[in-house]
C-alpha cells in the first residue's frame, strides 16, 4: 500500500503521524511510505532519518494526498487538507467529530474512509489509542495549572506543594479515568491536597486502592461538585463520554463561589469542554480569565511535548496501520471489532453511533 504522512499544519502542532522507526516497519513490510519534507522537524527527525528508513520524501502535501491510499496523521484534517481528500482514501488519525459538524460534513462529502484513533477500542475495553495522549495531557495539566496559579500568569499565587508550615494547594480532579489518574499522580507527587470525583463506583474503588490516603475520592454529583470546585485552587476537567460532547459540569454561576485567581484546566476541551465558560485556546495564548478565574483550555496539549507524545502515539497506532496496509481496510476491520469501532465515516455515511447522535445525523 502507498502510505502518506503530511506535515501537521494545525497551530503549534509539532507531532507527526509516523516516526522514522514506524516508517521503517512499514517499508520493511513492502509498503511505500511518502513523508512530506520537514514533517518530522518538531520531534527532531530529519528528512535523512526518514530516507534511511526507506521512505520517499515529497515536497508538497498535495502530492501526498494525491498519491497515498492511506493518510496517517495526528490531528483532524484542517479545511485545506479536507479539500484534498479523495473518495475511497483511508484517513487514519484523530478526528473528534462529535463537536465538529463542519469537519463531519466535509469528510462525508469527500467519500473518505475515516478511521478515528479516539474511538478504536481495546480487547479489555478502554480507548488504547487515546490513552497515551491522555497520559501526557493528564500529567501536563498539573504543570500547566501550577504555572497559571503564579501571579505573573494571573493566578492567586499558590504553590501547589506548599512549604513546611504552609498548607499545600487544593486540587480537584473531575473524572478519574486516564487523564484524571495521571493528573492526580502528578498533583500527589507535588504534595498537593487532591480530591478526585467520578460517577463510576469501580473507578472510585480503583483510585481509592491506588492512592490510599494520598488522595480523597468523592462521588460526582451536583452537591459534591459544587463543594469541591468552590474550595479548589486548581480544578482539572477530565471527564469523557466516549464519542460524545462533554457535559458542562461547572457552570458560570459556580465560578462566583471560587476564590479569585483560582485556575480551571479543561482537558476535555477537545470534546467541547466540561466547564460552561470554556472555549478552545492554543499554546500561543493558552489562558483567558472569566469572572476572575483563569481558564487553560488548550485542545492539543500533547503537541507541546511533541517528541514524547509522537513516540507514545506511534507505539499504539502502528500495529493497526500495519494490519490495514497489509490486509486492506475491509479485511482488517472485519478481523478486529476493536479496530472496526474506529470507523467514523464511510462513503458519506456516519458509522459511529455516538458521533451521529451528538450531531443529530443518521447512523449507518
Ligand atoms: P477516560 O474514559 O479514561 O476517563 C473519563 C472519566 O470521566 C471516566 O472515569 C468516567 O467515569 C468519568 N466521568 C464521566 N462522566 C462524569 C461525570 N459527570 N462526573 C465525573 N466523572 C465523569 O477518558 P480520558 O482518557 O481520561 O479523557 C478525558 C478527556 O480528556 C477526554 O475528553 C479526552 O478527549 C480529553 N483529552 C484531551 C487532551 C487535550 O490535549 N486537551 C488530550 C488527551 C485527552
Amino acid at each position: 500500500m502507498i502510505i502518506g504522512c503530511p506535515r501537521e499544519i494545525k497551530n503549534h502542532e509539532y507531532r507527526v503521524g509516523l516516526t522514522p522507526e514506524s516508517a521503517r516497519e512499514l517499508t520493511a513490510h513492502g509498503h511505500v511510505v511518502l513523508i512530506e519534507s520537514g514533517a518530522g522537524q518538531g520531534i527532531g527527525a530529519t528528512d535523512d532519518h526518514y530516507r534511511a528508513a526507506g521512505a520517499r520524501i515529497v515536497d508538497m502535501a498535495t502530492a501526498i494526498f494525491a498519491e497515498a491510499e492511506m493518510i496517517v496523521k495526528v490531528k483532524e484534517p484542517q479545511p485545506v487538507e479536507r479539500a484534498m481528500l479523495r473518495s475511497g482514501q483511508i484517513l487514519y488519525t484523530y478526528l473528534h467529530l462529535a463537536p465538529d459538524p463542519e469537519q463531519t460534513r466535509d469528510l462525508q462529502a469527500s467519500g473518505v474512509i475515516g478511521i478515528a484513533y479516539e474511538t478504536v477500542t481495546g480487547r479489555q475495553g478502554g480507548l488504547p489509542l487515546l490513552k497515551p495522549m491522555s497520559q501526557v495531557a493528564g500529567r501536563m495539566s498539573i504543570q500547566a495549572g501550577a504555572t497559571a496559579l503564579e501571579k505573573a500568569h494571573g493566578g492567586r499565587g499558590v504553590l501547589l506543594g506548599g512549604v513546611p508550615g504552609v498548607a499545600p494547594g487544593k486540587v480537584t480532579v473531575i473524572g478519574g479515568g486516564v487523564v484524571g489518574f495521571n493528573a492526580a499522580q502528578m498533583a500527589v507527587g507535588l504534595g498537593a491536597d487532591v480530591t478526585i470525583l467520578d460517577r463510576d463506583p469501580e473507578v472510585l474503588e480503583r483510585l481509592g486502592i491506588h492512592f490510599e490516603s494520598r488522595a480523597k475520592t468523592r462521588f460526582s454529583n451536583k452537591a459534591n461538585l459544587a463543594e469541591c470546585v468552590a474550595e479548589a485552587d486548581l480544578v482539572i476537567g477530565a471527564v469523557l463520554i466516549p464519542g460524545a460532547a462533554a457535559p458542562h459540569l461547572v457552570t458560570r454561576d459556580m465560578l462566583g463561589t471560587m476564590k479569585p485567581g483560582s485556575v480551571l484546566v479543561d482537558v476535555a476541551i477537545d470534546q467541547g469542554g466540561c466547564f460552561e465558560t470554556s472555549h478552545p485556546t492554543t499554546h500561543a495564548e493558552p489562558t483567558f480569565v472569566v469572572d476572575g478565574i483563569v481558564h487553560y483550555c488548550v485542545a492539543n496539549m500533547p503537541g507541546a511535548v511533541a517528541r514524547t507524545s509522537t513516540y507514545a502515539l506511534n507505539n499504539v497506532t502502528l500495529p493497526h496501520a500495519l494490519r490495514i496496509a497489509g490486509m486492506g481496510w475491509k479485511a482488517a476491520l472485519n478481523a478486529d471489532p476493536c479496530l472496526a469501532a474506529g470507523l467514523n465515516v464511510w462513503n458519506g455515511h456516519i458509522t459511529c453511533q455516538p458521533v451521529a447522535e451528538a450531531l443529530d445525523l443518521p447512523h449507518l
